[in-house]
């Protein structure tokens, strides 16, 4: 028999529990379907609010909610974040020592928990199933459910067990959550679940609170310091191809004082998971990694994502951008982009056996650079990707949308340009033919006489920046190639003659420069709330994390800090008013925070909030 609960306790347990007043997108569907007993499939972004959907219902039905998590890490984590809200949640998994393990069946078998986490390999022991016969299940989910399929990337072949979870879980519902957007993954999953007429839910990819950019790619760690001056003190990924890479980052970083910390597999274990606890305690700032870093992480307060190199697939950077703004505070995303960086991907994807794996591989990468390289808005580019069409003409927080760029017609450029490839009879590298056009008069040039021929210096007007940009712009639309090996050359392709004789004119789009001392227009979210007040809130934060053993993110989130230095709440009724403060959160915390904010508004009497 099922206990119909109606959607004023559904929404009172929203604010008591979590703090919210709202739902996010789907999250109260998939709420009802669970609490009316139906089987679930919700494919939603990273940060569209999972855990939530199964949680509320976990705390409204009577018995335990079984989770399947793939990674142990994220278990403990999930648990910890549930607890803070005064929800009985534990783990069972194969680090525990036996003592805890037997205390949390203990726990189970007497209907003690809302919550429990289970690693999915435990459901191939008959001891373990034959014991879930005696626990009154309310509910089983299977967390990051694509690990089920073969065609995802994180497949993981102790997923497979759960297909009997259905039949374990008896008349209980059985819901899967996931983040991938492929629908090949997606139907594949819901296959070998064999979930029961499930009700799908197919969220919106796009995620409003992340703002993309792509900039021309010149001299990678000068412009990494300059990102970081904007994103100074926030938690931010820098993602870098190779190992070495991720190294040399994060030693110059380090150098210049940033609290960075590299990640990649070639460190070891040790030193990786204190690196990321570091980040995850916001004791680093900043974490320089590989694509190895990322999966199992909940931060929700990351507020910058780079890429200094090119990923290898859209759906590998949409994944990466997407670990930061969980919270669904404003969050950054840069991607630095240059031609040459398709040559060292390419590199890898030429070591791999011929054949289908190959193949997709370089399609993969050649959307990847199509999207760098485009000027179309970044959000409809990339949804556009998996299938998705964006409804606005303007999204309002990429760089293409905010105006960053203008087409310049470069066709006589081009052409100075091509001229002095002709010129040099096709035997010399990007370096070489930009320093004739701008007029060098370097060693090199002065030997060969290059400085001699036509279009010598013809380019003067115009930064070495912008004729590499035209170098890449012309390889792009096949005008010229670059000849492969240790020194490539460039060479004009038969579209060459046209642009060469004025009949075809190139259109390039080029960033228009920030006015001098203009500064960047900060987002309303941001802007409107106190940043010193912010602060302090998040120093308090900081110190309550280390008390009690937990990251900073568990204890409040940034966007419910942000929510208090606003509402500046005197009583605990009014706390109760902030975003993402429940009743279990206000018992532990609400003290500590109102006396700081009492204690700052005396010193601050002027009070309504000072813009930032
Ligand atoms: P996912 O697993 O889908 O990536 P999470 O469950 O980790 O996302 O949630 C991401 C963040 O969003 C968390 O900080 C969570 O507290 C917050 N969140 C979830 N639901 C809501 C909501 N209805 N209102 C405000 N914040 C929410
Ligand atoms: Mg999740
Ligand atoms: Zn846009």
């Amino acid at each position: 028999m099922r206990v119909q609960v109606s959607d004023a306790a559904v929404h009172e347990t929203l604010h008591r529990v979590f703090g919210f007043r709202s739902f996010r997108p789907n999250q109260h569907e998939v709420v009802r379907a669970l609490l009316e007993g139906r089987d679930v499939m919700a494919v939603m972004p990273t940060g569209g609010g999972k855990s939530l959907c199964y949680q509320l219902p976990a705390v409204l039905l009577e018995g335990t909610c079984l989770v399947v998590s793939p990674l142990i890490a994220l278990m403990k984590d999930q648990v910890d974040g549930a607890r803070q809200n005064g929800i009985r949640a534990a783990f069972l998994n194969s680090t525990q020592p036996p003592e805890e393990r037997q205390a949390v069946v203990r726990d189970l078998m007497a209907g003690r928990l809302d919550l429990l986490y289970v690693a999915p390999e435990r459901f191939a022991v008959d001891s373990f199933r034959s014991m879930l016969s005696g626990v009154r299940i309310s509910m089983a989910v299977i967390d990051e459910a694509h690990c089920i399929s073969e065609w995802g990337h994180d497949f993981r072949p102790d997923y497979l067990s759960l297909s009997a979870l259905v039949e374990l879980a008896g008349a209980a519902p059985v819901a899967a959550f996931t983040a991938t957007a492929t629908e090949r993954v997606q139907e594949d999953t819901l296959r070998r679940l064999a979930l029961r007429d499930p009700f799908l839910v197919r969220a919106s990819f796009d995620r409003p609170n992340l703002t993309y950019e792509v900039l021309f790619k010149e001299g990678a760690d000068r412009q990494i310091l300059s990102l970081l001056k904007r994103h100074r003190g926030k938690a931010g990924i820098i993602y870098r191809a190779s190992r070495k890479s991720v190294g040399d980052t994060a030693r110059m970083l380090q150098g210049k004082g940033i609290r960075a910390l590299p990640y990649h597999a070639g460190l070891e274990d040790q030193e990786r998971e204190r690196n990321q606890d570091a980040f995850i305690r916001d004791e680093a700032e900043v974490i320089v990694a590989t694509v190895a870093f990322g999966m199992g992480i909940d931060k929700s307060n990351i507020r910058f994502v780079i890429h200094a190199d090119l990923p290898r697939s859209i759906e590998n950077y949409y994944q990466e951008t997407g670990r930061a703004g969980r919270d669904g505070e404003p969050a950054h995303c840069t991607l630095l982009y240059s031609q040459g960086d398709i040559a060292k991907v390419r590199f890898f994807i030429d070591a791999m056996p011929e054949g289908e794996e190959r193949a997709r591989a370089l399609s993969a990468l050649s959307k990847m650079a199509a999207f760098a390289a485009s000027a179309v808005c970044r959000r409809r580019a990339l949804l556009g990707h998996f299938g998705e069409a964006y409804p606005k003409e303007n999204c309002a927080s990429c760089d293409v949308c905010n105006g960053s760029y203008s087409a310049l017609d470069c066709s006589v450029e081009a052409q100075i340009l091509l001229s002095a490839i002709v010129r040099t009879d096709e035997r010399f590298g990007a370096t070489h033919v930009i320093d004739i056009v701008t007029g060098s008069s370097n060693k090199k040039i002065l030997e060969l006489g290059h400085d001699r021929i036509k279009t010598y210096g013809a380019g003067k007007g115009r930064e070495k920046k912008f004729w590499r940009q035209l170098v890449d712009e012309l390889q792009v639309r096949g005008v010229i190639v670059k000849s492969e090996g240790l020194y490539p050359v460039l060479m004009l392709t038969e579209k060459a003659v046209a642009v060469l004789r004025a009949e075809a004119k190139v259109e390039m789009a080029v960033r228009r420069e920030a006015p001098k001392g203009a500064r960047r227009k900060s987002s309303p979210a941001e802007g409107a709330c106190d940043r010193e007040l912010f602060e302090q809130l998040r120093l308090l934060r900081l110190e309550i994390a280390r008390e009690q053993g937990l990251a900073p993110y568990m204890v409040f989130s940034d966007r419910t800090l942000r929510d208090m230095s606003l509402q500046r709440p005197r009583t605990e009724e009014e706390m109760l008013g902030v975003s993402g403060v429940g009743e279990a959160k206000l018992e532990r915390y609400g003290r500590r925070f109102l006396q700081l904010m009492e204690r700052w508004c005396a010193e601050h009497p002027e009070g309504e909030a000072a813009a930032c």
